[in-house]
C-alpha cells in the first residue's frame, strides 16, 4: 500500500471528511483491521485565507509549498491537496516537490466523462467559480461548465466561508444552495459539482434529484484507488 500525503486543514472541517473516507475505502477495499497509510499536515486555515483575501497567492503558494515538502519528507508517495480553491497553486507546489499530485479538478472531470456528462453547474469559493485554473481543467476534457450568476455565487461563497468552514450547518443555507442548483438546471447543467470540499457537509444526494458530484469524495476515492493500485 502507497502512503497518501493529505495537505489539510482548509478547512479542517473537510479534512475530516477525508481522513475518513479514505479509511473507510481502504477498510471496503482490504477488510478487517486495514486502514490507510497516512501523512497529513493540516495547516493554519485563518493564514490561507487572509492571502486569499489579500490576493497573495505567490505567499499562499510558498506556504502550501513547505507544507507539501514536510509531508513528502515524512515519506508520503503522492500528495492529495484537499480543497478545491487552494489547487489555485498547485502548480507552485509541483514546483518544489517530486511526489504527484492527485489533483481534484482532474479526479471530478474522470468521473463526469466516465458517467457520460457533457455540461456541468459547478459550486464553490468565487476563486473556484469565477477563476481559470479550475473550469479550465474540465473544458480542456470537453466538459462545459455552468456558474451561478453573481447574486447566487455571492451567496454560496458566504456560506462557505462564513458557516460551512466553521463546522456551522443551517437549514436556511441549504434551501438557498438547493434553488441555486435548480437555475443551474435551468441553465442546462446536467449535474452539479460540489467543487468545495465543505459543500458535501449541507448538501446530498439524497436532498436532490439532479445528480451531484462531490468533490470530496471522488478525490478520497481516486486516493483509495492510487494508494492501493499495483506498481
Ligand atoms: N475547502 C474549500 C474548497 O474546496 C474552500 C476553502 C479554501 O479556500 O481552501 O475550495
Amino acid at each position: 500500500m502507497k502512503t497518501i500525503g493529505l495537505l489539510g486543514g482548509m478547512s479542517w472541517e473537510s479534512t475530516q471528511t477525508y481522513y475518513r473516507a479514505i479509511n473507510e475505502g481502504v477498510r471496503q477495499q482490504l477488510g478487517g483491521l486495514h486502514s490507510a497509510k497516512i501523512v497529513l499536515y493540516s495547516v493554519d486555515f485563518a493564514e490561507i485565507e487572509t492571502l486569499q483575501m489579500q490576493g497573495d497567492w505567490d505567499q499562499a503558494g510558498r506556504l502550501l509549498a513547505d507544507a507539501a515538502l514536510a509531508i513528502q519528507h515524512a515519506g508520503a508517495d503522492f500528495l492529495v491537496i484537499c480543497t478545491n480553491t487552494m489547487h489555485k497553486v498547485a502548480p507552485a507546489i509541483a514546483d518544489v516537490i517530486k511526489l504527484p499530485i492527485l489533483h481534484i479538478a482532474d479526479a471530478t472531470a474522470d468521473e463526469l466523462i466516465a458517467k457520460g456528462v457533457k455540461s456541468v453547474g459547478l459550486l464553490g469559493t468565487r476563486f473556484t467559480m469565477e477563476q481559470a485554473f479550475y473550469k479550465d481543467r474540465l473544458t480542456a476534457k470537453g466538459i462545459t461548465v455552468v456558474v451561478p450568476g453573481p447574486a447566487d455565487r455571492e451567496i454560496v461563497n458566504r456560506i462557505i466561508y462564513e458557516e460551512l468552514c466553521l463546522g456551522n450547518i443551517q437549514g436556511n443555507s441549504r434551501v438557498q444552495y438547493l434553488e441555486i442548483i435548480q437555475r443551474l438546471q435551468q441553465q442546462g447543467a446536467e449535474a452539479v459539482i460540489l467543487g468545495c470540499t465543505e459543500i458535501s457537509l449541507l448538501v446530498q444526494q439524497s436532498d436532490t434529484p439532479i445528480a451531484l458530484f462531490d468533490t470530496t469524495a471522488i478525490h478520497a476515492q481516486q486516493a483509495v484507488r492510487l494508494a492501493l493500485a499495483s506498481g
